[in-house]
């Protein structure tokens, strides 16, 4: 799979300090969603092991080996299979402390991979902080995360920052036409949030097709024709993320597209093509109601029951767009 271009400025930055000798031990990547935030670690690690002649050289040995996850100074910490709450133990960084502080075994220093950092439970954090406050010689402790807020202050006043932005739409797609060029991913990318390798890892074929039928399901909430319901039972056991990205597009547009909408709305619409919100719905509502899918989606992983929280959100498009209606 080729490279990620939009990892490469961070990349150069990381360059940069370890040239200047300024590359930290700790070192936090945050990610944006589906951008390659562990792509990019590879890479430091590679520059890290690298025993070539121009660093992270991708070709030697040990560049090969990190590519391939068996180098024996890379270790990842991540929530074991079995772990219920997906969490990163304490042990899990004791182990990989010891581990690789037991020996260098070829010399050039060694690697912790922590992903994602905001799994690591309470205890775990405070393990880890301890080692970040003494790191011992040429540990390197990388970690990775698309929510470092949700990592105690402790953690990040300790470690060097690196940020992936959110790559452009544009470039995103230049990205995946040029992996599978026959697919719809404007579509695709409308139901995964505009992740990339999300959106290549999955069936663009059927992310445009959960994608049509959630916004047209909207619409028919919009319409007060929907079964709100049962639509909200399907979407809370199947696909909901996907669901609650559909709808976060269709939203967003609709508060983007507001402007021209009020001023040139007899242009803009469409016929019966099916071509994104222009429905009867105003900014402001529409601005609730991204703050109701954003609520759904940080409960999502608690015993929060789905159902009817998506069901609760389906209703207040019905009645948005009747006050919208009224107004
Ligand atoms: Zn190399």
């Amino acid at each position: 799979m080729s490279t990620l271009p939009w990892l490469d400025a961070p990349f150069q930055s990381v360059l940069a300090a370890a040239a200047a000798g300024r590359l930290s031990q700790g070192l936090l990547v945050h990610d944006a969603p589906g951008a390659g935030g562990i792509r990019l670690v590879k890479r430091i690690a590679q520059l890290i092991l690298c025993s070539g002649e121009t660093p992270a050289c991708g070709v030697c040995s040990a560049c090969r080996r990190v590519e391939s996850g068996e180098h024996p100074d890379l270790l990842r910490v991540e929530p074991k299979e079995e772990s219920k709450l997906q969490q990163i133990t304490v042990d899990d960084v004791r182990d990989a402390c010891e581990q690789l502080v037991m020996t260098s075994y070829e010399g050039r220093g060694s690697v912790a991979v922590i992903s994602p950092a905001d799994a690591l439970n309470h205890n775990a954090a405070n393990a880890l902080l301890k080692t970040l406050e003494e790191p011992r010689p040429r540990l390197h402790i990388l970690l990775v995360t698309t929510r470092p807020s949700s990592l105690p202050a402790t953690i990040l006043s300790r470690c060097q920052r690196l940020r992936i932005a959110p790559p452009p739409r544009e470039q995103v797609l230049a990205w995946l036409q040029a992996q599978r060029p026959s697919a719809d991913w404007p579509a695709a990318l409308d139901a995964v949030g505009g992740a990339a390798l999300e959106a290549l890892d999955g069936d663009p074929t059927r992310l445009r097709e959960l994608r049509d039928d959630t916004w047209r399901a909207l619409q028919e909430a919009l319409k007060g024709s929907l079964d709100v319901v049962r639509t909200a039972d399907a979407w809370s056991k199947e696909a909901l993320r996907l669901r609650l990205n559909c709808i976060e597009t269709y939203l967003t547009r609709r508060v983007l597209q507001g402007p021209e909408l009020a001023g040139h709305s007899a242009k803009m619409r469409p016929g019966a093509h099916l071509s994104g919100p222009d429905l009867d719905i105003n900014m402001a509502t529409a601005l609730g109601l991204l703050d109701g899918v954003k609520e759904i989606r940080q409960q999502a992983t608690t015993t929060l029951n789905k159902a009817l929280a998506v069901e609760r959100l389906l209703w207040r498009f019905s009645r948005g767009a009747v006050r919208a209606r009224m107004l």
